[in-house]
């Protein structure tokens, strides 16, 4: 044996997973594809991160016609939380039941907001989330942030205020930031403006490399093994999963363990389980019901960019405000459903916009930046079976996805840019993601009490397999208008309880 417990992936879930067991004694390996992220100049430049595949990776998907495409994914220490806006919101209480949306009814969890509450103050509290409680009107019960809000600088202050007057509630965007509170190994947030999108130079972002791997590697008992991708996953006729066959830099390797856990991302974990098929398990691991890799989420994006000609926007530090009031209903008399979340981006610079429109003049660039607000805009997309990861003859991955509950985020673009039109902004352009954005992928495993529909149980371990547990984004049985992360990590912490209690019945 090689570890206890081996988890495959060191991101939101994985990294959360090994902080959270690493002072419990049992040994703790886990393995993960990609490497430290260097910390070096080219973190904070623009070109480098959108024009370069220094970062993200080169690999290609496929999409559901056979179309190829590279995701804008990485593979490093921390996962995908080294690159997030950092923006760690809680689910509200009826994300966790049915919500009926205009295209149709998402799916409710096995368990619901009060079980993840406590998880979700202990993640927070882990990742220096920033906030103030009692703004928010769509917020579930909760107790005051660990920290308080990030400061609004004197323009997004007035914005805030001019929302305000519209009869809205902005509030403070949560923020996981280490801005001066003595954590080990880095150095306080300087609010600069390359967070959202960026790693953090001064590991000052909360992180899973910062806030989950760093920590938990404190412990002897917990292992890294990087640069070391899991192929397969070997299994036994019994139900059991006996090795884990990787390739390192040395060629393939085998590892062992009492107990293994999926952490390497929606779409990978489904992909790893598809291509452990066996002459026992042919349809793929955990897959008697065919539920593995279907249901992919990632939320309907558009970013936008919002344009005042007659003010400044001297804003450094702009990820600051959100809107949740569209959240629950749209508020319009036409339109009985939910539209959405609405959050800022990380300030648009000359930079940035340079980097995504090369053929833009440089003076628009910076004329652009300068007057701009830049937004974020979330809506659900709803589980569908055949937006799902399949595997093509090659074991390359398929992504097939068709989006739904379009109508809400159109909806939710127009009244967006008719407020910010009243507001003082009369340019207003947004960007619809395309295929390529992943960043909020969830689904693919998702967890249950009905082993036809769901793959994995409440607790997280497999319906089939009786030593595997999933701990990332795929658990996911609806995505809801917020980010994932902050879920994954509070899952997380409930999977080492879980884990823990598992095990130690065994000893
Ligand atoms: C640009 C960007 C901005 C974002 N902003 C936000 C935000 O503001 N708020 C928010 O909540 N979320 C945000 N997200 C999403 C967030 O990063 C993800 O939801 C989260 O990281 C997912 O956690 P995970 O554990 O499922 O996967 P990941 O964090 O991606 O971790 C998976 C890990 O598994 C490793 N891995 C994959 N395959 C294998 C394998 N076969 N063997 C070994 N290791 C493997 C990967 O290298 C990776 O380290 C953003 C994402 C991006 C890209």
């Amino acid at each position: 044996m090689d570890a206890d417990i081996l988890i495959i992936g060191s991101g939101a879930g994985g990294g959360t997973l090994a902080r959270a067991l690493a002072p419990w004694g049992l040994s703790i390996l886990v393995l993960e594809r990609g490497d430290y992220l260097p910390r070096e100049k080219e973190n904070w430049d623009a070109q480098t991160l959108f024009n370069t595949d220094r970062y993200h990776t080169s690999e290609q998907w496929f999409d559901g016609q056979d179309r190829p495409f590279t995701p804008v994914t990485g593979y490093q220490v921390g996962g995908n939380t080294k690159f997030y806006g950092a923006a760690i919101l809680r689910r509200r209480t009826g994300d966790f039941s049915v919500r009926r949306h205009k295209d149709g009814e998402t799916v409710p969890w096995p368990l619901g907001y009060d079980d993840f509450a406590p998880y979700y103050q202990q993640a927070e509290t882990w990742y220096f989330a920033h906030g103030e409680a009692g703004i928010d009107p769509t917020e579930p019960p909760r107790d005051a942030y660990p920290y308080p809000p990030l400061f609004q600088e004197a323009r997004m202050q007035s914005i805030r205020d001019a929302l305000s007057r519209q009869g809205l509630h902005p509030f403070p965007l949560p923020m996981a930031i280490h801005r001066d509170d003595g954590h080990p190994g880095s150095s306080p947030c300087i609010r600069c403006n390359t967070c959202d999108g960026f790693p953090c130079l001064l590991h000052a972002k909360g992180d899973a490399e910062t806030c989950g791997m760093t920590p938990a590697l404190a412990y002897p008992n917990v292992r890294l093994v990087t640069r070391t991708r899991a192929i397969r996953l070997v299994s036994s006729e019994e139900g059991h999963i006996t090795a884990v066959e990787a390739e390192g830099p040395d060629g393939a390797r085998r590892f062992q363990a009492r107990t293994y856990v999926l952490a390497a991302g929606a779409v990978n974990s489904a992909a790893l389980l598809l291509r452990s098929a066996s002459d026992h398990y042919p349809r793929g691991l955990a897959n008697s019901s065919g539920q593995v890799g279907r249901n992919y989420m990632c939320h309907l994006n558009s970013a936008c960019i919002a344009i005042d000609p007659a003010h400044d926007n001297p804003t450094v530090f702009q990820k600051t405000l959100a809107i949740n009031d569209f959240y629950e209903h749209s508020g319009l008399p036409d339109f009985p459903f939910p539209l959405g979340h609405i959050q800022n981006l990380g300030k648009v610079t000359p930079d940035i916009l340079l980097a995504q429109r090369p053929y833009f003049p440089k003076a628009l660039c910076t004329w652009v930046s300068r007057h701009s607000v830049d937004w974020w805009l979330t809506t659900e997309d709803l589980p569908h079976p055949d937006n799902r990861v399949t595997l093509k003859a090659d074991q390359s991955i398929q992504l097939s996805y068709r989006s739904n509950n379009e109508t809400a985020h159109y909806r939710l673009r127009q009244h967006w840019k008719s407020i910010l039109h009243q507001i003082g902004f009369p340019w207003v352009f947004f960007q619809r993601m395309g295929i390529n954005a992943v960043a909020h992928q969830v689904g693919t495993l998702r967890f249950g009490d009905d082993p036809a529909q769901s793959v994995f149980n409440r607790d997280c371990r497999s319906h089939e397999l009786d030593n595997l547990y999933v701990a990332d984004a795929s658990f996911m049985p609806s995505i809801s208008a917020v980010n994932p992360s902050l879920t994954i990590m509070a899952n997380a912490l409930r999977v080492a309880e879980i884990l823990r209690h598992h095990l130690a019945v065994k000893t």
